[in-house]
């Protein structure tokens, strides 16, 4: 044990360097069926304001090209990256032969994610599995291989939450909790676009007995936008995780909410460490839209290697800081536990 499982094997965390959690490499972020009239391909000229409404465009919302992957992987390795988490659950066009040839290709580590998305993405046959059967399909994604293949998932999740909680996406977090126990994985999850989504989401994982510290609670950023309520998650023992980096604007696509940029994430994530939580914080900047990527003009998988370094500076905050954010804590919760 000690080992990080990627999609070319299982490998020493001593051969691990900086490492973005929750990322998006290979994937279909557009909800099945809503291809509109008006996604328009992305030209410089109207480029800005695609990204502004992100994933409305469909085209947009996905990326599947190995050639593309690669190319951004390789500026991320340029950058000073090492790993990356593709948290593309099924649902979203997981592809784990696609990550190891970019993986190869790119020279950068991937480790890929067994669960599932949100209800509204999955076939009907999916959302008929019972909890029993749903354990036992997680488990074999992270023992024998995804979607068909011989490529084993290093981590569960981001299993997706509508809100309100749907009954199968309660089942497939218990589920997903039972097989993060039985495997050593962790366990991430897409909290719903609601104040008590994520206290819910802990009540769940708390019959299952999977100690928190093997879980992720996503998306704080749009959840939690000043902040307020992530102690209780934090008192409870669960990571929380900024994963907005490199979004510098304050209108949200998905809902009434006002977005903080790189700068307040900083300083909340300084706050809180203040208190004494530091080891549970994690960030990344969930990249699921081409434009975020630097082939179309946006800032890539390594924009908080290359530019948070300055913000925390500014702040005048430790710099020691980044180590625990990109480093250190995320190694800890991909390191296989002893079961
Ligand atoms: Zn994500």
């Amino acid at each position: 044990m000690g080992n990080i499982r990627t999609v070319l094997g299982d490998i020493s965390k001593d051969d691990v360097g900086n490492t973005m959690i929750h990322e998006h490499i290979l994937f279909d972020i557009a909800l099945p069926n809503t291809k509109s009239q008006d996604d328009k391909e992305i030209f410089l000229s109207n480029r800005w304001q695609v990204d502004y409404f992100s994933n409305q465009n469909s085209e947009n919302a996905s990326q599947k090209k190995i050639s593309v992957a690669v190319e951004e992987l390789e500026y991320f390795s340029e950058d000073g990256g090492s790993l990356i988490v593709d948290q593309t659950v099924f649902g979203l066009d997981r592809n784990p032969e696609g990550l190891a040839k970019v993986s190869k290709l790119a020279g950068v580590h991937i480790v890929a994610a067994a669960g599932c998305y949100t209800e509204p993405y999955l076939p009907e046959s999916f959302l008929e599995m019972e909890c029993e059967e749903l354990i036992r399909h997680f488990v074999s994604e992270i023992n024998f291989g995804l979607d068909g293949s011989r490529i084993r998932a290093g981590i569960i999740g981001e299993i997706g939450c509508s809100w309100p909680i749907t009954s199968f996406e309660k089942r497939a977090i218990k589920a997903a909790a039972i097989a993060a126990k039985t495997t050593g994985t962790s366990l991430s999850i897409h909290p719903g676009r609601a104040y008590e989504s994520c206290l819910q989401i802990l009540d769940i994982l708390e019959t299952t007995g999977l100690n928190p510290n093997r879980v992720i609670l996503c998306h704080m950023d749009r959840t939690f936008p000043d902040g307020q309520g992530i102690k209780e998650l934090l008192k409870r023992g669960a990571n929380v995780e900024w994963d907005f980096f490199g979004i510098e604007q304050s209108y949200y696509w998905m809902g009434n909410t006002e977005l903080p940029n790189d700068y307040d994430r900083l300083r909340l994530i300084q706050k809180f460490a203040d208190e004494g939580y530091i080891d549970q914080i994690l960030i990344s900047h969930d990249i699921c839209t081409k434009t975020r990527m630097r082939s179309f003009g946006g800032h890539g998988y390594s924009h908080i290697v290359r530019n948070v370094p300055e913000l925390i500076k500014r702040l005048g905050f430790e710099n020691n800081m980044l180590k625990k954010l990109i480093y250190e804590n995320p190694l800890n919760v991909l390191t296989l536990k002893e079961v």
